[in-house]
């Protein structure tokens, strides 16, 4: 598997084909992944991909940066256990989820919207990352900061220009 591919959101993500390929675990991120960033609104495209999930027996873990209140209560609207201020590209995060759903690196992939966090995280980790659009720009200072960043390491990696 490519340690980075780009997909256009989480209804992408080929499933059954990674579950026959051996991945059982999911590290999702939170903010522009699942949810509007700071949003507690529930797309419905992210209820049928954890209904989905659910459905094919494969396990997840929301891994955010965002602070704990907030990651704690959208854990719960949406029914997944939750790593909060992960601090995200560094390890702690990814190291717990491993642990909670009790995976070896290998049968993982995460996702998120974010190189400089989600990507080059995963990168470390040795898991490969499914790379979406973000689901809104409208987001906190920080994320905010380092979107263009970001959207330069996208175009040097996919040579996509539109996101
Ligand atoms: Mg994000």
């Amino acid at each position: 598997m490519r340690p980075i591919q780009a997909v256009r959101g989480i209804q992408d993500l080929p499933l059954e084909q990674l579950r026959g390929a051996g991945v059982v675990g999911f590290i999702l991120d939170l903010d522009n992944t699942l949810v509007p960033p700071g949003s507690d609104e529930v797309p419905g495209e992210t209820r049928r991909f954890l209904a989905d999930l659910r459905r094919l027996g494969l396990l997840s873990v929301i891994v955010s940066n965002a602070r704990s209140e907030r990651a704690d209560r959208m854990g719960q609207a949406l029914g997944l256990p939750v790593v909060s201020r992960a601090r995200k590209p560094f390890g702690r995060g990814y190291r717990r989820a491993l642990g909670l759903m009790r995976l070896p690196a290998a049968k993982v992939v995460a996702v998120g919207d974010q190189l400089l966090t989600d990507g080059a995280g995963a990168w470390r980790q040795g898991i490969p990352l499914y790379l979406v659009d973000p689901l809104s720009h409208r987001e906190a200072f920080l994320p905010r900061l380092a979107r263009p960043f970001d959207r330069v390491l996208r175009r040097l990696l996919f040579g996509r220009r539109e996101v």
